[in-house]
């Protein structure tokens, strides 16, 4: 018998769940299920042929139940600690031209809304990646997508919507399709066509377009099997999209069969988490200005909260109520957000902010990180821990304790050994 990967000498397998939780609420994200290496008996994984977890113990009793087998590769972990891959919850990763020009005037105070208005912000965007190629997009993309992986991400969620027109909303979700066929990250797809009402249309005239025409014409696409989208999102925000405006869009998403996940309560309360639980959302992003209702709205709903840290730090808004929401008993993921105004790739450093500026424990980000993440997607039967049956997606720190994933600021290659998608090594030191 032979299998793909067997990594031995472990000090530590962070598996997050060990009882096939598909998600971890409230007081459950404080505890996550370690297996600890002892008296000198190290932990380890197997991963099979096809890539999924076969099992995961102590190296004794690993050895003697694989003695006549023969792996692939043999990593041995000694004085290292494993973890799930992080699965990033929230990226907007395909545009090019960058906004380093607007860093300066939000250094001076400008608000997001200001630049926006001032056809900055989004608008700025949407015309870089009109005009650009697939294939240019397709280049900086997949260049984003491997910076990822070195960061320890094995899932991104990935969004359209610097398009806001059917051609170009239908090229990003082109290039989307791409990556997800060509690089090692999974991707997770969302079509966000409803991400900024486009210059010179009101917001009524981009929801009837959006209704009557690209949901339409995508949903074509995805009958043909030339796209795949698993996700609808739109920008609940005064001066975007109202509440009704996207409420119809969402239903219409969610008639196309993609999950609800929207972007809700960011710069002013909208009632998102109340609408999220009248929708019975999959997920809501951002929330920093979510209300006690839309909270407990939520917690009925058993929406997943998709907390994004650096967008918060780096527009000084105030941060969502992470505490709040945990202890009131909501799921709680996170993302990097990754977009030209937040230009962060590294989960490590989301978990880092989530702790500080948010007031998790790092248990609570690395379930935020890993099988939460995988929850609002709809994904945690396949990823999001290391358990027998899930896809062999494995981060290997050089460290002795996950911890330091957490606690280092930055220059997380330092502590980044291995990192493995499916049983194969995508990134080593
Ligand atoms: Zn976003």
């Amino acid at each position: 018998m032979a299998a793909l990967l067997r990594v031995r000498g472990a000090s530590q397998i962070v598996q997050v769940c060990a009882n096939g939780e598909k998600v971890l609420r409230g007081a459950a994200m404080k505890e996550i299920a370690v297996l600890e290496g002892e008296g000198g008996r190290g932990v380890g994984v197997v991963v099979s042929k096809a890539g999924s977890i076969t099992a995961v113990g102590y190296d004794d009793e690993l050895d003697s139940q694989y003695s006549n087998w023969s792996f692939n590769k043999v990593i041995d972990a000694n004085g290292c600690c494993v973890l799930p891959g992080l699965i990033d919850g929230h990226t907007h990763p395909v545009w090019v031209g960058d906004r380093v020009h607007e860093f300066a005037l939000k250094l001076a105070g400008a608000t997001y809304m200001d630049i926006h208005q001032q056809g900055g912000g989004i608008h700025y965007t949407v015309n870089c990646v009109r005009q650009a190629s697939p294939d240019q997009l397709y280049a900086s993309l997949i260049d984003r997508l491997s910076a990822m992986l070195r960061c320890g991400t094995t899932v991104v969620e990935a969004k359209s919507g610097y398009g806001l027109d059917t051609t170009t909303e239908i090229k990003m979700l082109q290039v989307l399709n791409r990556a997800r066929q060509e690089h090692p990250i999974s991707l997770s797809i969302t079509y966000c066509g409803a991400h900024a009402v486009p210059k010179g249309s009101s917001a009524e005239e981009a929801t009837d377009h959006i209704l009557q025409e690209q949901i339409p014409a995508i949903v074509e696409q995805c009958a043909q099997d030339q796209l795949h989208v698993d996700n609808i999102d739109v920008f609940c925000e005064k001066g975007v999209f109202d509440r009704n405006q996207s409420r119809e869009i969402l239903l219409a998403g969610k008639k196309a069969g993609w999950k609800i996940n929207f972007h809700g309560d960011e710069l002013h309360p909208m009632q998102c988490g109340e609408l999220a639980g009248e929708l019975e959302a999959d997920a809501v992003s951002h929330l920093e200005e979510v209300s006690d209702s839309g909270i407990s709205a939520m917690v009925q709903s058993g929406t997943v909260g998709i907390l994004l840290p650096t967008t918060a730090y780096i527009l000084r808004l105030k941060s969502p109520p992470a505490r709040k929401m945990i202890d009131q008993g909501m799921a709680v993921a996170l993302g990097s957000d990754f977009n030209p105004n937040a230009y962060c790739m590294s989960m490590p450093l989301v978990m880092h902010l989530a702790c500080v500026n948010l007031h998790m424990t790092m248990e609570e980000a690395l379930v935020a990180a890993t099988i939460n993440s995988a929850a609002a997607l709809g994904m945690a039967e396949d990823v999001g821990s290391i358990e027998v049956g899930k896809r062999g997606d494995l981060l290997i720190l050089s460290t002795a304790r996950w911890e330091h994933l957490v606690y280092q600021l930055a220059c997380h290659d330092q502590c980044i050994k291995y990192v493995i998608k499916d049983g194969n090594i995508v990134y080593s030191k």
